[in-house]
């Protein structure tokens, strides 16, 4: 691992609490058939027990996420440079690596201040356009790198001013391709954005470049089917005919974004439950479950940025992260076609590829 990146206003989310490998696996759209035996040798409690075993205290969030107690991902990248440190490993600050040669058993590696040999490479170079050039030079497989985990732009009425409202149980789809994920969502400036929407993001990181981040999402805000919502308007016209609808939102709606929902089913400020008709309601069933916005592009998640795409994991031995072509060349982490959604995972699928390199070079 070359560096620590920090995120979460520099907290650093360093894994997850999810440590069955079946199930951790489940949040990598790239890598998940061939991370669960890695797992089995190197989950996300063994990463917790390593920085525990060098003195860094850690904590589990609700969501799952597991960060320094200190919330400072310096207290990481410490750990790193002292274990580093205490092992005598040197460290060339900068050297930029350009390009890579077999000699027999032995690596020629190219750098731009001077050549070194080694007897073994390990490549951890992250997303780096000049590495996978690099590596296609020895004839490697690169699958195109995308964008990962990123937020939508979509404009609507629905969403004007309404930046800030969440909802903790929505769906969204992609319309044309059917691909979907559940979570929370969360109304931004600009558009969508929220777990579920992240998660989207990396599910369909490859259809969506396709699509040029141009299609339509169905968002169902409340994550509940039709039926369930007429009952709940059922019920309020039942038991509160008299009452205004703008007042009184059903299913524990955000009120402004009830408001709204109302105004764009014509549902003036006086009109009271008992005076709203199949056309209304059906209006309002469109705009809480199925509501369609047009996508126009996409921004960067500020917390964890993550590219799919790298290094193809035909060409790596799972066993050990060796690379099949060539004698004593390893890689790891994002250098390879290997991403997972947000909450601590990237940095997991890193640690373990290191972790299982480290034994087999060095025991
Ligand atoms: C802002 C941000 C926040 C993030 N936060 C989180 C998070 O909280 N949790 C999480 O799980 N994931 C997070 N990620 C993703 C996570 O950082 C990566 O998945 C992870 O760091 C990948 O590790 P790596 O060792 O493969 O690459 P990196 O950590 O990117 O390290 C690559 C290293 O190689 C060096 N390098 C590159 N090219 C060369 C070269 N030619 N010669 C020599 N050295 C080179 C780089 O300088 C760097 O030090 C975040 C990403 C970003 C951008």
């Amino acid at each position: 691992m070359g560096k620590v990146l920090i995120s979460g206003g520099g907290r650093c989310n360093v894994t997850n609490t999810i440590s069955d490998p079946k199930q951790l696996v489940k949040n990598y759209p790239r890598g998940f058939d061939k991370l669960q035996p890695c797992f089995e040798r190197f989950s996300s409690d063994d990463t917790q027990q390593w920085f525990e075993d060098r003195g860094v205290r850690l904590k589990t969030e609700s969501d799952g996420r597991v960060f320094p107690v200190s919330d400072d991902s310096s207290s990481i990248a410490d750990t790193l440079q002292r274990e580093a440190h205490r092992l005598k490993v040197k460290i060339n600050y900068k050297t930029r690596a350009v390009g890579f040669e077999p000699q027999g058993d032995q690596w020629l590696i190219k750098t731009n201040l001077n050549d070194v040999v080694a007897d073994l490479l390990v490549i951890a170079t992250g997303g780096s356009p000049a590495i996978w050039k690099a590596l296609e030079k020895l004839d490697l497989n690169i699958v195109a790198p995308v964008p990962s985990l990123f937020t939508f732009h979509a404009k609507h009425k629905l969403l004007e001013d309404l930046a800030g409202i969440s909802f903790p149980n929505a769906t969204v789809k992609i319309l044309t391709t059917k691909t979907d994920q559940s979570g929370p969502i969360l109304i931004t400036h600009e558009g969508i954005s929220g777990p579920a929407v992240l998660k989207l993001s990396a599910w369909a990181a490859r259809e969506l470049h396709e699509l040029n981040y141009k299609c339509v999402i169905r968002v169902n805000w409340l994550g509940i089917d039709a039926k369930q919502l007429k009952a709940a308007i059922v019920n309020e016209q039942e038991t509160n005919p008299k009452k205004h609808v703008i007042n009184r939102p059903v299913m524990d709606i955000p009120k402004r974004f009830w408001q709204r929902v109302c105004e764009l089913s014509d549902i003036t400020k006086n009109r009271n439950y008992a005076e709203i008709g199949k056309k209304q309601i059906a209006k309002l069933t469109e705009l809480l479950l199925n509501c369609d916005l047009t996508i126009s592009g996409k921004s960067t998640n500020k917390d964890e940025f993550v590219t799919a795409g790298g290094v193809d994991l035909d060409e790596i031995d799972f066993d050990t992260f060796a690379v099949k072509k060539y004698k004593n060349l390893f890689m790891a982490g994002e250098v390879l076609n290997i991403d997972a959604v947000t909450g601590g995972f990237n940095f997991q699928a890193a640690w373990t590829g290191g972790w299982i390199i480290g034994k087999q070079v060095v025991g």
